[in-house]
């Protein structure tokens, strides 16, 4: 019995083509999730809550995906205001963004409070 796989010349091609393509998606995904998004930062937003601290900090009253109730991303409600970590997907079928990766400081006018902030 032969216990040795054998590859044929076919399967080569798409086995590179797969490969290279997961580390391509990997690639993206880890620039979205970590790129310059947050890095931009938030106006009149420092220390603590900075991009370097792991985050961007937004009080309850901003109107922003990050306080809205239907974004996705990362985030920790602490009296009364927002750590935001990552981009999020918008979750509100009446946004024109729905469906879409946001920046956490993205203002528009289908937001609505996120509960949790009270
Ligand atoms: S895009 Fe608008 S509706 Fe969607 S999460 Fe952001 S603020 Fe909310």
């Amino acid at each position: 019995m032969n216990d040795k796989i054998q590859t044929s010349p076919i399967d080569s091609p798409r086995r590179r083509f797969v490969g290279s393509g997961a580390a391509a998606v990997a690639a993206v995904m880890t620039a979205a999730v970590s790129g310059p998004a947050l890095a931009t930062g938030h106006a009149g937003h420092g220390m603590p809550g900075s991009p370097e601290a792991g985050g961007v900090r937004f009080t309850g009253s901003e109107k922003a995906c990050a306080t809205c109730v239907f974004w996705g991303g990362s985030r920790k409600a602490e009296k009364g205001s927002v750590l935001a970590s990552s981009l999020g997907t918008c979750n509100n079928p009446a946004s024109p963004n729905f469906q879409k990766m946001t920046s956490p400081d993205h203002v528009m006018p289908q937001w609505v409070k996120w509960p949790a902030l009270g």
